[in-house]
């Protein structure tokens, strides 16, 4: 189930929810559904956040993840 963290527009307060499909999601403090939707740690360390640019390639041959050649290294 994913958790969500949202910012309110009126209040502007942050808090985390659960959202459960077809739910609208309303601030615990004011009810407001103008809610802006932030990134979730849940989120972060998937899809482009895990491919870090200082991330070395992956080997060609083996799909070894240190690197180009590591294979032929050990
Ligand atoms: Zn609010």
């Amino acid at each position: 189930m994913p958790i969500y963290e949202y910012k309110c527009d009126e209040c502007r307060s942050d808090f985390e929810l659960l959202v459960n499909a077809g739910t609208t999601p309303v601030c615990p403090a004011c009810a407001s559904d103008s809610l802006r939707k932030r990134l979730s740690a849940f989120a972060v360390g998937r899809g482009d956040a895990s491919r870090t640019p200082s991330a070395a390639p992956a080997c060609g041959t083996c799909g070894d993840p240190r690197g180009a050649g590591a294979c032929s290294l050990s």
